[in-house]
């Protein structure tokens, strides 16, 4: 088992420093990998990031939602996506994304393939 970000990470940054054994890195290049990877074969699963994640981003991997329905004014990441986003990050450093897309409120969607990104990233 391992928790997973998912798509609806926004690379905030702020679930970095509280993970205790340092699995969680920021995807490079970006265009390619968009938001941050936990790397399954080191997280120990103590849900400390949970909370640190201002986007909800952070799921146990069986509890990913396979139809998350968005409350509205999130944004999914993903490569390929060309939406822009600004932001500022926990570390008060701009953000800007270029693989967004803004969710309508209702929309429905799979949140499971991040499940298989976060494992590829650190293959
Ligand atoms: S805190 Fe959330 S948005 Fe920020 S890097 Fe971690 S998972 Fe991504
Ligand atoms: S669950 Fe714990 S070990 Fe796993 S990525 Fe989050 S903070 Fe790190």
């Amino acid at each position: 088992m391992t928790h997973v970000i998912t798509s609806l990470c926004l690379r905030d940054n702020g679930c970095v420093s509280v993970c205790p054994v340092e699995c969680i890195q920021p995807g490079e290049p970006e265009t390619q990998w968009p938001t941050f990877y936990i790397d399954p074969a080191t997280c120990i699963d103590c849900g400390a990031c949970v909370p640190e994640c201002p986007y909800h981003a952070i799921f146990l991997e069986d509890e990913t939602p396979k139809a998350y329905r968005a409350k509205g004014g999130e944004f999914i990441n993903q490569s390929g996506l060309t939406g822009h986003y600004e932001g500022v990050n926990h570390d008060g450093k701009k953000i800007v994304l270029n693989t967004t897309r803004a969710l309508t409120v209702g929309e429905v969607i799979d949140l499971t393939p991040s499940i298989k990104e976060n494992a590829k990233f650190f293959k």
